[in-house]
């Protein structure tokens, strides 16, 4: 029996559904909508896509969305000295800043950046206070995709406590966050990575298995156990096409799989929003 589909599409859609009359409360409450700001230094086709994205996701759930676009020349001092004037912006309670910053601002510099980000306004949950949240298991920003897969999880009502799961990448972004949320979960949890030997043997014990590794169909039938939900968090571009890390002929195995496109992706524009929502209310002491 071909794996059941998980529509992260329309998970994603009801996700953006239940946050609208909270956004309207806040409105009505603040006489403001939550604000998230974005800024996108450079021409990276893809950041543009994604912002874009996010922009329309962010205004048809009734925040307000500035997109702050400069050039791809803006010194690093430039952008840092935007994000400090968010952080002071008491009408902004979201901050994002798109990755990559443009190939003159530096790996240090572009830290120093993402540093400045106040934790309070922190939608992307990266920074480090954020982060030792997580490690605690008390985040109130947690990185968007990785949430957006628990909340896959939950909706699709995956049992997630007792459960093997691996997760195959360890990024800052999806690996490690999402390694933490199913701890939190309390399953047991492999992380495995580039140089992790014999990857098939280990993924194939998961009950639960995450693929963030950037290798379109890098995961097989292989690193699968028959009948095991499999989440391809993967996007790669293969002859003009978007395919996920994850074979296709893995539907023949998995008991459940999410698609690229339509599974991982929408999900983490929703949390972003959600993210906004939630720093909104916390700041203003909700
Ligand atoms: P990354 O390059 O930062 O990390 C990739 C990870 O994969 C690394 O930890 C590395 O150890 C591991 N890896 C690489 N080669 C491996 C191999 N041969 N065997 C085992 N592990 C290996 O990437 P990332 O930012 O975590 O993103 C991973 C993928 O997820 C990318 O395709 C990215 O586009 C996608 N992504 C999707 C979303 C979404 O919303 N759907 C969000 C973020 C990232």
């Amino acid at each position: 029996m071909p794996a059941r589909r998980l529509d992260g599409a329309a998970a994603a859609a009801a996700f953006r559904a239940e946050l609208t009359p909270r956004v309207a409360a806040f409105r009505a409450a603040h006489g403001r909508a939550p604000a998230l700001d974005i800024v996108l230094a450079g021409d990276d086709p893809a950041s543009h896509v994604y912002v874009r994205n996010k922009e329309r996701a962010g205004v048809e759930t009734g925040l307000a969305v500035r997109v702050h676009r400069l050039p791809a020349d803006t010194p690093a001092d430039e952008i840092l000295a935007l994000v400090t004037r968010l952080n002071a912006d008491d009408g902004c309670d979201g901050i994002l800043v798109q990755s990559p910053l443009p190939p003159g601002v530096s790996k240090a510099e572009s830290q120093v950046i993402f540093d400045a980000i106040a934790p309070a306004k922190d939608v992307d949950g990266f920074s480090a206070s954020n982060v030792g949240r997580l490690v605690q298991g008390r985040a109130a920003l947690a990185p968007c995709t990785p949430t957006g897969v628990i909340a896959l999880l939950d909706r699709e009502q995956i049992p997630i406590a007792g459960r093997s799961a691996v997760v195959i990448g360890r990024s800052e972004i999806v690996g490690k966050p999402m390694a933490l949320l199913l701890l939190a979960r309390d399953a047991t949890v492999t992380i495995c990575h580039s140089k992790t030997p014999d990857l098939p043997a280990v993924a194939s014990r998961a009950d639960l298995l995450v693929a963030a590794i950037g290798r379109a169909g890098f995961v097989t039938p292989a690193f699968v156990k028959p009948g095991a939900v499999v989440i391809d968090v993967g996007i790669n571009r293969v002859n003009g096409k978007l395919v996920g890390d994850v074979h296709p002929d893995v539907a023949a195995v998995a008991g459940a799989l999410t698609p690229v496109p339509g599974g991982v992706g929408p999900l983490t524009i929703a949390m972003l929003l959600r993210n906004t929502l939630i720093a909104a209310e916390a700041r203003a002491g909700e």
